[in-house]
């Protein structure tokens, strides 16, 4: 665990920041003065790689390991932050996961378990440590959280995985009332909804080119870039939002 001076913008906490939208959210929060932790489930090395550029840049980082679908690692991930970083200021919940193209009447309850887990489950648990951290209710200085919703939360994406565009419904509905429970408290909660992004999940659905077939229905024609995502993010958490909250921004190419 490394860090340096600056970041003179708080703790940021982003979830499943090895790789993916993920890592290029952490490293344009490192860039923009926030002190970034970079949790990671699995992959230690690829989330070392994310702090180093971090630090490279003159950015503050640490990796920290915590599974966000179990509640015991979710309050040790929180607990680090706070003891290397100080206090918190935002939280981007990005973890997420998808399992292989099937139809509903196929799927077992212990795959649907496991996608609600993480998607849903894991992102109230890390936004319920953040606002007991961050709200002016309980002596915090306010925040900012946005949730990584996806389209599919409005497309149902049949016949590839309803259980993992039903999550991603959950996702929003909970940002919607997140927002609204803590506007007075000093926090924001956004969230994006991101089409399809040239990222490793695509191949946990059985299809590592996924993006190159389904980009013909985006009407711009093309996938989408992690750091076009990441921007998004950065925006909402940002004082050029201080009037959004609840918002559920599409970064689609008009999907
Ligand atoms: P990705 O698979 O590259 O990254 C997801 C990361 O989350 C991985 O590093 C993974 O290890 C981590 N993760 C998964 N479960 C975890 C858990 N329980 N605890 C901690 N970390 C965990 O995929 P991505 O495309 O970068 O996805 C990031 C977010 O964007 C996800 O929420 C995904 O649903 C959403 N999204 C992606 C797309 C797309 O086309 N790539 C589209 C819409 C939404």
């Amino acid at each position: 665990m490394s860090t340096v001076a600056g970041a003179a913008r708080g703790a940021l906490v982003v979830t499943g920041a090895s790789r993916g939208i993920g890592a290029s959210v952490a490293r344009l929060a490192g860039a923009r003065g926030y002190a970034v932790c970079v949790n990671y489930r699995a992959n230690r090395g690829a989330a070392d790689a994310v702090v180093d550029s971090i630090l490279g840049a003159g950015g503050r980082a640490i990796a920290v390991a915590a599974d966000i679908a179990r509640e015991d690692e979710v309050l040790r991930l929180f607990a680090e932050c706070d003891a290397a970083l100080g206090p918190l200021a935002a939280l981007v919940n990005n973890a997420g996961i998808l399992e292989r193209h099937m139809r509903v009447e196929d799927m077992s309850v212990e795959r649907v378990q496991r996608v609600l887990a993480t998607n849903v489950v894991g992102t109230f648990l890390c936004a319920r440590e953040a606002v007991r951290r961050m709200s002016t209710r309980r002596g915090g200085r306010g925040g900012a959280i946005v949730n990584v919703s996806s389209v599919a939360a409005t497309l149902g994406s049949p016949n590839e995985y309803v259980d993992y565009a039903a999550s991603k419904g959950a996702v929003d509905s909970f940002t919607i009332g997140l927002a609204r429970e803590v506007a007075e408290d000093g926090i924001r909660v956004n969230a994006v909804r991101p089409g399809v992004v040239y990222t490793g999940i695509h191949a946990s659905g059985g299809e590592p080119d996924r993006v190159e077939r389904v980009k013909a229905a985006v009407p711009m024609k093309r996938g989408g870039e992690p750091d076009e995502v990441a921007r998004a993010v950065l925006w909402l958490l940002s004082e050029e939002s201080t009037y959004c909250t609840g918002a559920i921004l599409d970064v689609s190419g008009g999907r």
